[in-house]
């Protein structure tokens, strides 16, 4: 095996670890605990978790999702979330290590961000399913992220190309984008609650817009209303299917979930996803 799969296991291995903390951060931080301590414990018979109890997804595995002392079901979900960090990280590793152009320190950056802004994104969305809220340390974080990033490859990148906009003025390329993903959703909030009478949507979805727009620019954040609305739509559609809830009720579904899941397909497929869509209009003329 060569450097690139040791690195492939070391990015998934990675991925696993952090979204291991995240279903602590998940946990606790809505409820105002410490992510520190007490040590993990099982909530049923409060039995500390050893160290070797806790090693991603093979703990899990080794114990059949069971408490090694009471034998209680551990959620799922623990596992799916540290799998999904896994996968997400290696796919953002192959991603950069594989995108043409740029210099090493502008692809190592990068990286780091989109691993950083994953690991944000999957603790935001799973808090929004519980809870229904955005934690500002995903909204406001991911703005601060996203302006902090385009300020450093705009310095180092020292590629001021005139006829890229994008690398010639990265800092003005990330504040138009944090204008247009928050200024878009604001709307829709806006429109939103005059059309029912009632707040359709929370600020914390309206901040999340403006970090995708200030990380990724305001191409990547109207990619991300109009997938995030495609997505949420299918989501909203399915489960009034399911009788899960009721059309016009008051049980309120996370758009934020939905936000991150277009900010995704953005971030790995967006220019494609673009030029795909102006090709259906330019093939026919
Ligand atoms: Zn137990």
């Amino acid at each position: 095996m060569g450097l690139r799969g040791i690195l492939c296991i070391y990015s998934f291995a990675l991925g696993a670890c952090v979204a291991s903390f995240l279903n602590v951060v998940i946990y606790r931080v809505p409820r105002g605990e410490s992510v520190v301590s007490p040590p993990s414990h099982c909530p049923k018979c409060a039995a500390p978790i050893k160290w070797y109890q806790n090693i991603p997804v093979l703990s899990y595995l080794a114990l059949r999702g069971k408490c090694a002392n009471c034998r209680a079901a551990i959620s799922p979900r623990y596992i799916l979330v540290e799998l999904l960090g896994g996968a997400l990280f290696l796919a953002a590793f192959m991603f950069w290590a594989d995108a043409p152009g740029g210099n090493f320190c502008v692809r190592a950056v990068s990286l780091l961000v989109w691993w950083i802004w994953i690991s944000l994104m999957i603790a935001g969305s799973f808090i929004d399913f519980d809870h229904q809220l955005l934690p500002d340390f995903v909204t406001v974080g991911g703005m601060v992220l996203g302006l902090a990033y385009r300020a450093f490859t705009g310095a180092s990148a020292g590629n001021f190309d005139f006829s890229d906009p994008v690398t010639y003025l990265p800092l003005a390329h990330s504040i138009a984008g944090l204008a247009t993903g928050f200024g878009l959703l604001w709307l829709v909030r806006w429109a939103g609650s005059k059309a029912f009478k009632r707040e359709a949507m929370g600020m914390g979805d309206v901040f999340l817009m403006g970090a995708v727009g200030a990380l990724f620019g305001p191409a990547a954040a109207l990619v991300t209303l109009i997938l995030s609305s495609l997505f949420g739509s299918v989501a909203g559609i399915a489960m009034v299917a399911l009788a899960k809830t009721r059309l016009g009720g008051f049980t309120p579904i996370p758009y934020g979930p939905y936000i991150c899941l277009g900010c995704l397909v953005a971030m790995f497929r967006g220019p494609q996803l673009v030029d795909w869509y102006l090709n259906l209009f330019t093939a026919r003329i």
